[in-house]
């Protein structure tokens, strides 16, 4: 008899799990402040708990295809529902995305460090991820990327502004990348919560290998639902959609999600005090010597602490140590004593910026 082992397809055997410790930790530790994994800070606004609430009493019955959600979606960038696929998050969709256009063996461009669900996927899809370091200024390195693509390029990843390192990709460059022709895959994650909030969204009708991702859990603070969408032209939507699980969004998410885009003033107060805390952390940090904080579009801020002499992971446990949860940036193959840090409420980055400066002084005297 063949061992179990001999039956998984090779490419899910030789894969590394991915581990949910850090959420594991955070629920059984609800006493800390969570500033590790980009969430919002504020709970969902009365009018999505309402919804959520009202969709609750229906949830014997299975959701229809999301038609109302996709049109609402659409009409808000001048598209029409059959440009826009749903997703149970924006992670479903980014393995739906690479089941449909990467056959096993296939490369798949990711520039990094950037978000690891892209490298993650492709592996367990069989796909082989090309990573193409960012050039030293945390920018994009648009000839090494042109120069990797070859005929068993199949799709390419780009996030902007970029996780962790918080920039954005100039418009020229990403026309230089879409002129390949490439199935591109471009995360507009935190595109709420960037201070222009301009959007390739409109050009999937230009270019139609373009696939535009956004999400409700950032800026719209819905992670605990999984909700995620995509804008592409309708060719490739009607491909993915074959893919695509049926009633892969929830009836709770469908209606979360309509109440959520009704609710504008639920969104700019959410967007402002992220754009308010963001900035404030920045300028924090940077007022301590030898320590630098990444200007940023998101909802996060990269810190270079490097100085200190110690790694990204103890640094994360003698935060956590204090109270406060963030997220060490060696695993994403960042410098040891880089570490990523959430924007909370004014308090809880109040309360950072304290237990931060504890650390730092503590280190210095260790070091001195
Ligand atoms: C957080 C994040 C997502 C969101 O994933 P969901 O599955 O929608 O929760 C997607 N892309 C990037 C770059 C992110 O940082």
């Amino acid at each position: 008899m063949k061992k179990l082992e001999e039956y998984i397809v090779p490419w899910v055997r030789n894969s590394d799990p991915y581990r949910a410790d850090h959420l594991d930790f955070a629920w059984d530790h609800p006493e800390l402040i969570r500033m590790m994994s980009n969430e919002n800070p504020l709970q969902p606004s009365r009018s999505v708990l309402e919804a959520v609430g009202n969709a609750a009493a229906h949830a014997n019955l299975y959701p229809d295809s999301g038609q109302q959600l996709k049109k609402a979606l659409a009409v808000r960038v001048g598209l029409h529902a059959d440009n826009v696929v749903l997703g149970n998050g924006s992670t479903d969709l980014i393995s739906l995305v690479i089941a449909t256009v990467v056959s096993p063996g296939e490369n798949v461009i990711i520039p990094a460090p950037t978000f690891s669900m892209y490298a993650r996927r492709t592996r367990i899809l069989g796909g082989v991820p090309v990573e193409i370091p960012l050039a030293e200024t945390n920018y994009w390195d648009i000839d090494r990327i042109l120069a990797a693509v070859d005929e068993s390029t199949k799709l390419v990843f780009l996030c902007s502004p970029n996780n962790p390192t918080g920039n954005l990709i100039a418009k020229r460059d990403v026309e230089r990348i879409l002129e390949l022709g490439i199935p591109t895959f471009f995360d507009e994650a935190y595109f709420e919560l960037t201070l222009n909030e301009t959007t390739w969204a409109p050009r999937v009708l230009e270019f139609p290998h373009l696939m535009v991702s956004r999400t409700f859990s950032k800026a719209y603070g819905l992670a605990g639902l999984r909700l995620g969408y995509l804008f592409c032209a309708q060719s490739l939507a009607n491909f993915l959609n074959r893919v695509k699980n049926p009633w892969n969004v929830s009836l709770l998410a469908y209606h979360a999600g309509l109440a959520a885009l009704e609710d504008e003033d639920a969104r700019m107060e959410r967007r402002d005090l992220i754009i308010g805390g963001r900035e404030w952390l920045i300028d924090q940090v940077n007022r301590l010597p030898l320590i630098r904080a990444f200007e940023s579009e998101g909802n996060y801020v990269l810190i270079d602490a490097s100085s200190l002499g110690c790694s990204s992971s103890a640094l994360v446990a003698s935060l956590v140590e204090r109270g406060v949860l963030i997220r060490p940036m060696d695993s994403h193959g960042m410098e040891n004593g880089y570490v990523r840090v959430t924007v909370g409420t004014p308090e809880e980055n109040g309360t950072f910026i304290a237990r931060f400066k504890d650390v730092v002084a503590q280190l210095s005297r260790t070091q001195s």
